[in-house]
């Protein structure tokens, strides 16, 4: 080709395939730096295989991608000492294949609403070096003993092919970054994109700013001290090693540099699937110290080492985005849109072997390591909960598993409850939902042997609600819903219609519920219950008018006052007349609603009133 040069126009209908990219992704313009490194990358490993199936010697060479930033002369260059191309390749490769592939892409996608359809932006290609450049050269060589060509080719479409000059083989790509992109001429910016895409890619990556190169050399002469150059990758992550080669701190490290999360996770699921899945990865459940800090995780997916995107629903369902991970699918269809991926067999069954691994790991914990399962089951419940109110078939696998956190501070799984309460309560478990507010009641109950679980988050109202759908024949009832731990025998008593009569008027409730009971404790002249059904009620309304989905009126709750037989109090109550007996009536009443939930502002003033009320007939 010596002297000769090689002329070009991009053919018709690629006249507006610049203009096109350049204006169209630009909410994902740093790919294009994922893409020519990729390239790099697969060139390395392409002459590496022939090397390997002795199709050619390297003697031993060191293999490496370079990209290089020149603020100067406005360029950023990625260069790699890979297969090379000679000039017929590179027509062939660049001129064609690479063109139409990216014409493919943008034709398939043009129409996309604002392109939202693609997964990461895949397979574009060389082309998408055009959103960032006006021109871009190539000069490549061979790995056979073609001479090296040089292309550059401008956002206008022509290019152009001459000889070139390359000492050995491989591909230098230059990038003159167009005047609006100046931003990827910044050092910081494409350290950034280097360590989001390329962090794992399989070829070591060195980056030099020139600028800095220049200063550092000056000062290193001056102190005599030169240090190795360190790429900015990891070649082989750990997702590729055998699980039972890795050790827990090496867990954890790839954690920290991954996730800049310096908190340790809790535990973690090492995933190799061989065929026909074939695919890689490990999860992590991430250590979640405040309450109130979003629970949202951060799970990447990889194609052969090379980053694709965050928290792709269509891949790893979406409950399970509150883990941190990541995974490797070299199988993935990617250059395709997300309706494809929700529709295809691979990707569900992809889906549903994460989702049977992360259940796995969950009963292995639950039972071999117990007491450990003990330990961060605190932290993990919250998304162990959300889990099973998403997807029935993961409550399926994991409901052996599920412990209940008691008031006395241990634990124990639903089905051991279960099984302890056979005799006294068949399928009812009992909970508090707020230890301090309940603790009367939790007395009753631990007194008669009964377990009380906790349930005092913001999600358990729900979660209870749902697992009850699933379930169907176990009940959840708050320890304030009914009196069946509370009573003496079984018997109830008979009623007194005045002291009905009277609780009914002191507590402004006609709808009220009076009973008569002999209670255990004697100390307890009343106990207000509220059924599970009409509080779960109340619950939702309270909800529903928090969500700003219409304001409900306060919602009746049906609530039922066991007037307890067996209370001196009551007794004494009953020999009362008058303004005494009343006061004193109201003022029991609204002790024992202290005792179940907060009084409202007109709650507690009568509560005063009639405290100080009594005081005064003293
Ligand atoms: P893809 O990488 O998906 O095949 P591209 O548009 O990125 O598509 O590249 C098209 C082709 O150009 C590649 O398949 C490869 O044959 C060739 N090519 C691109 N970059 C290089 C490189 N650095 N070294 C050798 N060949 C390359």
């Amino acid at each position: 080709m010596n002297e000769t040069v090689k002329k070009g126009g991009i053919s018709v209908q690629t006249e507006h395939i610049f203009p096109v990219i350049k204006k169209w992704l630009y909410s994902e313009k740093d790919i294009f730096l994922r893409e020519i490194v990729s390239n790099a990358a697969d060139a390395v490993t392409k002459l590496r295989r022939l090397s390997s199936l002795g199709q050619y010697d390297d003697n031993g060479e060191t293999y490496r991608v370079d990209v290089t930033l020149d603020r100067d002369a406005g360029t950023l260059t990625v260069s790699d000492n890979g297969i090379g191309m000679t000039e017929d390749e590179v027509d062939r490769y660049i001129c064609q294949i690479a063109l139409s592939g990216a014409l493919d892409f943008i034709q398939k996608y043009e129409g996309d609403n604002q392109n939202s359809g693609i997964i990461g932006h895949f397979g574009l290609g060389f082309y998408s070096s055009f959103m960032v450049s006006e021109t871009v050269e190539i000069i490549t060589k061979s790995y056979t003993d073609a001479p090296a060509v040089h292309w550059v080719c401008s956002e206008a479409g022509s290019y152009e092919m001459t000889a070139g000059e390359r000492e050995g083989h491989g591909t230098t790509v230059i990038m003159h970054i167009s005047d609006e992109e100046k931003e990827y001429l910044d050092k910081f910016k494409i350290e950034g994109i280097l360590d989001k895409y390329c962090s794992f890619m399989p070829v070591e990556i060195y980056f030099t700013d020139l600028a800095d190169a220049k200063e550092k050399k000056k000062e290193k002469k001056k102190k005599g001290e030169e240090d190795a150059p360190k790429p900015v990758n990891d070649t082989t992550p750990l997702w590729l090693k055998s699980p039972s080669d890795c050790t827990p701190e090496e867990y954890k490290e790839f954690y920290r540099k991954v996730f800049r999360d310096y908190r340790e996770p809790l535990f973690w699921i090492h995933i190799n699937a061989d065929y026909p899945l074939n695919f890689r990865g490990i999860l992590y459940f991430p250590k979640i110290t405040n309450e109130y800090e979003s629970i949202e995780g951060q799970v990447k997916l990889y194609y052969n080492q090379v980053f694709v995107a965050d928290n792709i629903k269509e891949v790893i369902p979406e409950y399970l985005l509150m883990l941190k991970g990541v995974l490797d699918c070299p199988e993935l269809p990617l250059n395709v849109s997300r309706s494809y991926l929700q529709n295809n067999t691979y990707v569900s069954k992809v889906s549903s072997h994460i989702v049977k691994k992360v259940a796995d790991k969950l009963n292995n914990l639950c039972n071999t390591e117990r007491e450990e399962y003990e330990k961060v089951w605190g932290d993990i419940r919250t998304f162990v909960e959300y889990a099973c109110m998403r997807d029935r078939k993961f409550y399926d696998r994991v409901k052996d598993s599920l412990l209940l956190e008691l008031t006395g501070g241990t634990f124990t799984t639903v089905k051991d409850y279960l099984e302890a309460a056979k005799e006294k309560h068949e399928n009812k478990i009992y909970y508090t939902s707020d230890r301090a507010l309940q603790a009367q009641y939790i007395t009753l109950f631990e007194s008669e042997g009964i377990q009380v679980a906790v349930f005092d988050k913001p999600l358990d109202t729900q979660y209870l609600a749902q697992i009850e759908t699933y379930d169907t024949d176990v009940k959840y009832l708050r320890i304030d819903a009914d009196v069946a731990g509370a009573l003496k025998g079984d018997q109830t008593s008979a009623e007194d219609p005045a002291l009905k009569d009277l609780f009914v008027k002191v507590s402004g409730d006609e709808k009220l519920k009076v009973e008569f009971a002999a209670l255990k404790d004697e100390k307890v002249p009343l106990l207000l219950t509220v059924s599970e059904e009409s509080r779960r009620m109340e619950e939702m309304m309270k909800l529903y008018a928090m969500s700003g989905m219409g304001a409900m009126g306060a919602f009746p709750t049906e609530a039922t006052l066991t007037v307890n037989t067996a209370s001196p109090l009551i007794a004494k109550l009953g020999a009362m007349e008058g303004e005494k007996q009343e006061k004193t009536a109201s003022y029991l009443y609204r002790l024992a609603l202290l005792s179940q939930r907060k009084l409202t502002a007109e709650e507690l003033k009568q509560f005063l009133a009639d405290g100080y009320g009594i005081l005064d007939l003293l």
